[in-house]
């Protein structure tokens, strides 16, 4: 029993405090914002700033462990609650993820493939760094982007203003285009005592930016370089001395993994674990932060595949629920255009 801190109150929260209340836990939501699919299945909810010191100090008073859904708590309020409760996984995950730089960077200097990339700090600076690079190339924020957002992909002829215009002049990153075949992701989730469990890698297909479908097992293409990517995700855990999920995507290439991002949290890419694997990412990061031993990732059937339900899809979920294979999960959200509603997942026995 006990109660589990959560930073933060979307989808990702949601499934972990469902998680947590299957294994007898309590979860208390600490969020901005008035109200989200975490808030509406947590036991407590805290709506608060990551500002607001009182507050966060009430929060860390009520609960035994604190983790989060989203890795850009901002570090004064780490910096609050740090003292005061045990923050899983540990504050050097959320530094290096904070920015995609330094993921980068820590990814290369353990030996892992990056695409080639230049910090953008002004206007004068993305000329340098497109000097450099070369297109084509994709300008992003260093921080706070997801679904494609806060990126503009920059050809031969790129309007350099315009591009720093869009983006919204914050500091950012130019990287080089890679070239894949594929894209996939490793999911793994290490224990309190250094013990790593890994799933499956899924094979994710992205349309107009965000996540479209994961699937496993994924082609065998992807299989023969999955081996190396899971062992430097493994690198990365023990590194930041690694407490939960940790999710790194990469691009298949013919020269094998490049990796592109990390997320010091469960993924969109890990949903199918649900019904999909012995133990889902979701209990699996409650058992690490809580200390508990952790549970098998084998497949429960020969294949699994997770569709995102986005904006409009709405109108589909009779139909899918037609399907007695799928398994629908909806995040209890109002409809807006490219939003992630909910997902299915269907496993073949
Ligand atoms: P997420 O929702 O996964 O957090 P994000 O907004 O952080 O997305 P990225 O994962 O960096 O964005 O990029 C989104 C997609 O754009 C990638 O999955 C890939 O399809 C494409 N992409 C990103 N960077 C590159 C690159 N350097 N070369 C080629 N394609 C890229
Ligand atoms: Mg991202
Ligand atoms: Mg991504």
């Amino acid at each position: 029993g006990g109660t589990i801190g959560i930073l933060g109150g979307g989808q990702l929260g949601r499934m972990l405090a469902i998680a947590a209340a299957e294994l007898g836990y309590r979860t208390h939501i600490y969020a901005p914002e008035a109200s989200g699919p975490a808030t509406e299945v947590a036991a407590g909810w805290t709506q608060a700033g990551y500002d607001d010191a009182d507050a966060l100090a009430r929060f860390a008073g009520e609960v035994g462990v604190v983790t989060y859904e989203f890795e850009n708590v901002p570090p004064a309020a780490l910096d609050l609650l740090a003292p005061l409760v045990p923050i899983r996984p540990g504050r050097r995950a959320l530094e290096v993820a904070r920015t995609r730089h330094s993921e980068k960077a820590l990814v290369a200097a353990l030996g892992g493939r990056t695409a080639p990339f230049r910090i953008v700090e002004d206007l004068d600076g993305l000329h340098a760094a497109f000097a450099a690079i070369g297109a084509p190339a994709i300008l992003k924020t260093s921080s706070l982007g997801y679904d494609g957002k806060g990126q503009v992909r920059l050809g031969p002829d790129a309007n350099l203003a315009a591009a720093w215009d869009a983006i919204g002049r914050v500091p950012s990153i130019l990287e080089g285009f890679v070239t894949f075949f594929a894209e996939y992701s490793v999911i793994l989730c290490r224990a309190a005592d250094g013990t790593v469990a890994v799933w499956d890698t899924p094979h994710n297909v992205h349309r107009d930016g965000i996540l479209d479908t994961s699937h496993v097992p994924a082609p065998s293409a992807v299989l023969a370089q999955a081996d190396a990517a899971v062992a430097l995700a493994r690198q990365v855990a023990a590194e930041l001395d690694y407490v939960g999920v940790l999710t790194l995507e990469f691009f298949a290439t013919a020269d094998g993994p490049v990796f592109n991002e990390m997320a010091p949290r469960v993924h969109n890419s890990g949903h199918w674990t649900i019904e999909g694997a012995v133990t889902s990412q979701f209990e699996n990061h409650v058992r690490a932060v809580c200390g508990l031993p952790l549970g098998a990732t084998g497949l429960t059937g020969q294949s699994a595949q997770m569709l995102n339900l986005i904006g409009a899809d709405a109108d589909k979920w009779p139909e899918i629920l037609a399907d007695p294979a799928a398994k629908l999960h909806l995040y209890g959200k109002t409809v807006r255009p490219g939003r992630k509603m909910g997902h299915v997942t269907r496993v073949t026995r």
